[in-house]
């Protein structure tokens, strides 16, 4: 599929299973902004409540920030956006069942690392580099013996 299908795809799905309209409630009811992004995600700016604690995460086709939709359309942050983006790719596929399995998979990377995202499935497939994750940690000790004594 070529990136412009993929976009298009994208936000028709992220809107068909709901997703999209749940990051949408969400800005309104916490007075954030929302702005047009790029490639079909919407931005909503200003995100003022302490979690989660990193500067953006998604919900649907809609990335939420602390900062200002410019700050994260600068080509500083191309990587992050691109990041976040690939999350609402992970929404158009999963729906809302986005959510159990992602805190599933941040629980497992929490218990096997101390992260919540160097050993979670979906922050390795959106990109751990580009979304200010370290690349590895090494397990804790306790698991690394449980997989051994496998
Ligand atoms: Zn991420």
């Amino acid at each position: 599929m070529s990136p412009r299908r993929w976009h298009v795809t994208r936000t028709v799905l992220t809107a068909a299973n709901g997703t999209t309209g749940a990051g949408l409630l969400l800005a309104l009811a916490t007075r954030t902004k929302i702005r047009r992004g790029r490639d079909g995600v919407l931005i909503a700016e200003g995100w003022k409540l302490p979690m989660p604690p990193a500067s953006c995460f998604t919900v649907g086709s809609v990335i939420i920030t602390r900062r200002s939709a410019e700050w994260l359309l600068a080509e500083e942050r191309a990587a992050l956006l691109a990041h976040e983006s690939r999350h609402a790719g992970q929404y158009a596929v999963l729906g809302p069942l986005f959510w159990p399995a992602y805190w599933v998979a941040c629980g497992w990377s929490y218990v096997a690392t101390g992260s919540f995202g160097v050993r979670n499935y979906f922050e390795r497939r959106a990109g751990l580099r580009d979304g200010g994750y370290p690349e590895d940690l090494p397990l804790r000790p306790w698991v690394e013996r449980v997989f051994r004594r496998r």
